[in-house]
């Protein structure tokens, strides 16, 4: 398999349980057979600002993932979305939906830490 497909089938792996995920989450925060008692829909209001958190993770992973795809049809996946660099490879496997090399990502994914 070439690297191209290799990363292409993660990406779609990723894309998929996190498809998922967001479905989960979609019908937890709409409640199908909400609990009658006060009590249990304040801790389920409590539950849903987290569902709803990790689903706004996810969407924004998915958009990064979708990214992803077509930088690999154009081509474009392995080189750095700012400066054109070669991504390292070792990058690309922890991280296979970045645009960015090392450096460009420091400038535009700050981290808090
Ligand atoms: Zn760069």
């Amino acid at each position: 398999m070439t690297d191209e497909n290799r990363f292409r089938q993660r990406l779609l792996e990723m894309k998929r349980i996190r498809t998922q995920r967001l479905r989960r989450i979609d019908r937890e925060v709409r409640h199908e057979g909400m609990s009658a008692d006060w009590s249990e829909q304040a801790s389920e209001r409590e539950n849903d600002e987290v569902l709803e958190s990790l689903g706004n993770n996810s969407e924004i992973e998915l958009q990064m993932i979708e990214h992803a795809l077509r930088r690999l049809d154009d081509g474009n996946y392995f080189y750095c979305h700012n400066c054109g660099e070669k991504i390292p490879e070792a990058r690309l496997e922890l991280l296979p939906f970045t645009p960015y090399c090392v450096d460009c990502a420091e400038e535009f994914e700050p981290r808090d830490n």
